[in-house]
């Protein structure tokens, strides 16, 4: 049973904005409005507290992947995230062999199950050849809605999304049937017009997975699906704030059109994060990792990041000139609510779990709170 916890000194970033010298109350695993009498008491002071990060599309780190290896390799991939402040993460897998999705999906639905998971993102194998990224062209397919099922079944209600090309046949019809489950249609890795993008817009889809990224670009003739998700309140966008999947003038043009409670950052990480330069595999694909950077070591596309979302916040503070608290909205409370978890995390609130992070005045993390234990203890004094 985790100690009842008081913070206290530091800036304190609650959903109505920054409190000065605020104070946060931890009873066992939730966050508490008094202090039991014997609550430890912890000076903050020169620190900030913000939500503990929630990422809704993260392929694995610290060495392993949330697409194969063991249920340990999976756990060992979580915990390298939560140690930079993500405590929440839904697991992404790649494009696969129907039947080898549908076998992952089993072994990650337990892992949400007994709550290390917060879901399953399927992304591919329903996307299009012609913006495949890192992923394997003879293994993608049409979106049949009879298929997408088959994924839905295997994840026993844990899916919580599903990236897809809409433009292609069965697109449309995959999009209702994802709204209809209650499970998020991602436009993502897609060939579609803006006219076709609207249509799945209007299907049901919600979110566009990495804004940008493996998409055709903005044209002033051919605007493309770009200019739909960004006019379309009804969408949210991932974006992967890293500086090597988008430039700073492309963010801003996001932020500037959804407004900051339409933005959801992603780390779409591989196994390199939090781990190292090296060679790795996305899926079945090779992918080589230097300098942070993963490519395809075939054709040398950009194959997920190496990104985690403590830089993320950073970054958005220090190089992109958001506020801190419009970055919180983007890193946690947005896709808290995007994934239907806004009743137990996203934000500072009496009731909800006890998830943190203590950044130091340069947003470094120097702890992280998880249901109220550490997962990283602040070493303070
Ligand atoms: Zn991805």
């Amino acid at each position: 049973m985790a100690a009842s916890k008081v913070l206290s000194g530091a800036r304190v970033v609650l959903p109505t904005g920054v409190v000065e010298n605020g104070r946060v109350i931890v009873d066992g695993t939730s966050i508490a409005g008094s202090a039991p009498a014997d609550a430890v008491a912890l000076d903050l002071s020169g620190h900030w507290v913000v939500p503990g990060f929630v990422d809704m599309h993260n392929h694995g780190g610290g060495g392993a992947s949330f697409s194969n290896g063991t249920v340990e390799d999976v756990l060992k991939g979580v915990h390298t995230h939560r140690l930079h402040g993500t405590t929440t993460l839904v697991a992404s897998t790649v494009t696969g062999e129907m039947d080898v999705l549908a076998q992952r999906a089993g072994l990650l639905s337990e892992l949400v199950e007994q709550g290390d998971l917060a879901g399953i993102h399927f992304e591919g194998p329903f996307i299009s050849p012609c913006r495949k990224g890192a992923h394997s062209e003879g293994l993608l397919r049409h979106p049949d809605p009879a298929e997408v099922r088959k994924l839905l079944d295997a994840a026993r209600g844990t899916a919580k999304m599903v990236t897809l090309a809409t433009e292609l046949p069965g697109g449309l019809d995959s999009v209702r049937l994802l709204a209809e489950h209650g499970v998020i249609a991602a436009i993502g890795h897609t060939d579609a017009s803006y006219e076709q993008t609207v249509e799945a817009i209007d299907a049901g889809a919600t979110v566009a997975t990495h804004l940008f990224n493996a998409m055709p670009a903005l044209g002033h003739r051919e605007p493309g699906p770009i200019a739909a998700l960004l006019e379309d309140e009804r969408i949210t966008v991932e974006l992967i704030n890293d500086g090597t999947h988008l430039h700073p003038a492309a963010l801003e043009l996001a932020f500037h059109h959804k407004g900051a409670d339409r933005v959801a950052f992603i780390t779409d990480a591989m196994d390199a994060a939090g781990f190292g330069d090296g060679l790795y595999h996305l899926g079945p694909l090779e992918v080589e990792v230097k300098e942070g950077v993963a490519r395809l070591v075939e054709g040398g596309s950009i194959a997920g990041s190496t990104l985690t979302l403590d830089r993320a916040f950073k970054r958005s503070v220090t190089v992109d000139g958001l506020s801190v608290e419009d970055t919180v909205r983007a890193l946690s409370a947005n896709p808290a609510r995007l994934l239907g978890l806004d009743d137990t995390v996203g934000s500072l609130e009496p009731g909800k779990d006890a998830d943190l992070v203590v950044l130091d005045a340069d947003f470094a993390v120097k702890g992280v709170l998880r249901k109220g234990s550490w997962v990283v203890e602040p070493e303070l004094g």
